[in-house]
């Protein structure tokens, strides 16, 4: 069984009579009750609990972690983004979605800006696989679309990703990195582009597919910690 955490920041719902109606219990309920209980142990954590529900001991038991953050990027305390950053270093996956582009933890592993173009209006998203080796995308077809989704057009400020899977096209005209996998320390980042709040996308079977897929490529590779620092050497090194 992966454990996964999946953590909303949990605004929009609240205030914004729009999203609850898409969402009723929260971006995180949605998703958790999406993801299922097929090799997968599921829990939430929200930004209004203690420690913002990312305790030492809840992140120790975190494979996965699932972030879904805006309006309220500033409200995350530091000490608990670098508590995810060591996670993640130390092999932690981490799958940022959507909006999390701007959060402090994914600009934090990527050390750049993260900006991007947006627009809202209601225009259809084409989703392509253009990696169709890569595990992310198992179960996944040519291309896929989403009736109405936020724009997010290139060019988005990342460092080149390690390994590109999905590509977005916009009905407006832009494209974007939709799907990124980046290697950090001993663990692995996934971010996912769609999820803007008012839309059900996290309803539609092949997000969640790839969410699902992405949580099995980012859970622990259980390979040991390197050892860094003055060594020993492992054979005779002979006097020259
Ligand atoms: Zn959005």
């Amino acid at each position: 069984m992966v454990k996964v955490t999946v953590w909303n920041e949990f605004l929009h719902e609240n205030l914004h009579e729009e999203v609850r109606r898409v969402y009723p219990d929260g971006i995180h309920k949605a998703l958790a009750d999406g993801i299922g209980t097929d090799g997968f142990e599921v829990r939430t954590a929200t930004l209004d609990q203690p420690e913002h529900g990312l305790t030492d001991e809840f992140l120790a038991n975190t494979d996965v972690l699932i972030w879904w953050g805006h309006m309220g990027h500033d409200k995350v305390e530091d000490y608990i983004v670098d508590r995810v950053h060591a996670r993640v270093m130390n092999g932690m996956g981490l799958i940022v979605l959507h909006s999390g582009h701007f959060s402090k933890i994914f600009k934090k592993l990527m050390g750049t800006g993260c900006d991007l173009k947006w627009r809202e209006a209601d225009e259809k998203e084409r989703i392509w696989v253009i990696n169709p080796a890569h595990p992310i995308a198992a179960g996944i077809p040519e291309q896929f679309v989403l009736d109405k989704e936020e724009m997010y057009g290139e060019h988005f400020d990342i460092p080149v990703p390690d390994e590109l899977v999905l590509v977005s096209w916009f009905e407006g005209g832009e494209v974007f990195r939709t799907g990124c996998t980046f290697f950090r320390g001993q663990g692995k980042v996934f971010y996912f582009r769609p999820g803007h709040e008012t839309y059900p996308t996290y309803y539609n079977a092949n997000v969640l597919q790839v969410i699902k897929n992405g949580i099995r490529w980012a859970a622990p590779s259980g390979a040991a910690a390197p050892i860094r620092g003055n060594h020993q050497p492992l054979e005779e090194i002979k006097p020259k």
